[in-house]
């Protein structure tokens, strides 16, 4: 396994990253990339500290080799949660905070290679370029991201019929040896701080969307491509004791342009065909694997919450308030224990379709149903606990160091039971959490980061069990 340093410097590829206008020349030291990439580098070294241990890894049959759970294919409800472990150990160096881990598209990989026979469709060299693919990555520990959404141009038309060709990203033309990809995807979160790109498409192609029909991988480093972040959230973090998240865990969402990039064919999955673009996610295992490392991940972010409730109330001594104790049983530790068993139900009992365990759909898509509407509930009761707390602070830690400031700030920013310094410190970190643009960005990803509540609803729909629930009902009607 790699380390982080061998991360780090992989990094250092000449990538063109443009913040602000302008190329940023190392996005290893960059202020606005750099502890984000640090916080990644470390857990490839927890990682690499662990990599005979069998609660993290697994040895590959035939040459022993051993990987981390994160490539391993699910068989059965154990290795499910084999891989709910490498979830949770990726996801609690950011307390949840981060979501495209590696540990997430390596779940879409994993999926696609353990189900080539869906790319055989499109030519049996197809399946073996899925196979590789997974394979080098696996091999080289590579971090890749995937951008799959287009960009909110006109939603009413398909892509062959947005306001001009190759807005969304098409192939332009074949050369020797590949083809060459021009347009652009809305988002690609961690690609900064990644290795690799994946890029098709989730939202639904039509015939005559030919040209779009792609799913290949590009390192991010390719040349022609581009990634033009939004406001990185570290850059604006005036210190780690003001803005304790802000300033570690922006995993930075980047919109993805292609300047005509060449994409070896070694690389593509799926060429100029709708039918497999639309079944890859969900005819595969990939969309509940993938989407079973968010829910985990989301576990580890409420138990965070639930942390951050308490500790709040007892903060201010309201621990034995009976209104406080009832708003942290019924609004945060039951929302959290809720979860927490869909989470088990999903991994406990697979769905298990050509010898491969997909966590149970029902489950996962619930879980991903409930989850913006958690994240909305559990934020406004972090809010409605802290009543004025985020707004009676000291400006920043300066005020607590200021010959002229220094005594009122310590004096009447304290609570009975912690120093204003402790105070503070819990109370920003909150408010970094619920509040400031990066707490905003929390809120907006789990609300999105896999599709508009509508589509995940769908989902929802088509997984549920009606013919059981219907069965009750016709039980009853013929009782009487
Ligand atoms: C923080 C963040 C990180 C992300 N990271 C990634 C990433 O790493 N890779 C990636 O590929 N994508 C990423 N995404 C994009 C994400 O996949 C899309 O935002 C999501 O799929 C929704 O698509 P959209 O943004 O085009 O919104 P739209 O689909 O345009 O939805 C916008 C509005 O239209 C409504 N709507 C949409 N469809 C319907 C419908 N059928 N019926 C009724 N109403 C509807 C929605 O409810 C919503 O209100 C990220 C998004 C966010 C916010």
């Amino acid at each position: 396994m790699r380390s982080g340093s061998a991360y780090v410097a992989a990094l250092r590829d000449g990538r063109a990253v443009y913040l602000d206008g302008e190329l940023v020349k190392d996005v290893t030291v960059h202020p606005a990339f750099a502890e984000p990439i640090k916080s990644i580098a470390r857990t490839y070294d927890r990682a690499r500290a662990a990599a005979t241990d069998p609660a993290l890894t697994f040895a590959e049959p035939g040459t022993g080799r051993r990987y981390s759970n994160m490539w391993l294919v699910p068989r059965s409800a154990e290795d499910l949660g084999a891989r709910r472990r490498v979830h949770r150990f990726w996801a609690e160096p950011s307390y949840g905070l981060m979501g495209r881990t590696p540990d997430h598209v390596a779940s879409v990989l994993r999926a696609f290679a353990a189900w080539r026979q869906l790319f055989d469709r499109g030519g049996a060299r197809f399946g073996d370029h899925v196979v590789r693919c997974y394979e080098r990555a696996r091999d080289e520990d590579l971090y890749v991201t995937y951008a799959i959404v287009p960009p909110q141009i006109d939603r009413s038309q398909p892509a062959h019929r947005q306001p001009e060709p190759f807005l969304y990203p098409g192939v332009v033309a074949e050369r020797e040896g590949g083809i060459v990809v021009r347009g652009a995807q809305a988002i690609a979160t961690s690609a900064v701080l990644a290795d690799w790109l994946f890029l098709s498409y989730i939202t639904p192609l039509v015939p005559g969307d030919e040209d779009y029909a792609l799913s290949f991988v590009v390192p991010i480093a390719a040349e022609g491509l581009r990634l033009y972040p939004r406001r990185p959230f570290a850059a604006i973090a005036t210190s780690i004791y003001d803005y304790p998240l802000s300033s570690r865990f922006d995993e930075v969402d980047a919109t993805v342009v292609f300047h005509d990039v060449f994409v070896p064919s070694e690389q593509v999955f799926i060429y100029r065909n709708v039918d497999l673009v639309n079944a890859q996610f969900h005819e595969s295992p990939s969309h509940t694997l993938a989407n079973f490392q968010s829910l985990v991940r989301f576990s580890v972010k409420l138990e965070f919450m639930a942390g951050l409730a308490m500790k709040l109330v007892e903060l201010h001594s309201n621990e034995k308030n009976a209104a406080a104790q009832a708003t942290l049983g019924g609004d945060i530790a039951a929302l959290c224990a809720s979860f927490d068993a869909l989470v088990q139900a999903a991994e406990r009992g697979p769905l298990v379709v050509g010898g491969v365990a997909r966590p149970h759909p029902q489950y996962i898509y619930a879980g991903m149903s409930l989850q913006r509407r958690l994240i909305v509930d559990m934020m406004r009761t972090l809010r409605e606990l802290a009543g004025g707390a985020f707004q009676a602070v000291p400006s920043s830690e300066a005020s607590f160091t200021s010959p002229e400031t220094r005594a009122d700030t310590e004096r009447y920013y304290r609570s009975g039971v912690a120093s204003a310094r402790d105070r503070i410190k819990l109370i920003k970190l909150i408010w970094d959490f619920v509040g400031t643009e990066f707490g905003g960005r929390q809120l907006q990803y789990e609300m999105f980061y896999s599709a508009a509540q509508p589509v995940v609803n769908t989902r929802m729909f088509k997984a549920y069990d009606w013919p059981a629930a219907k069965a009750a009902v016709d039980r009853c009607l013929g009782e009487y």
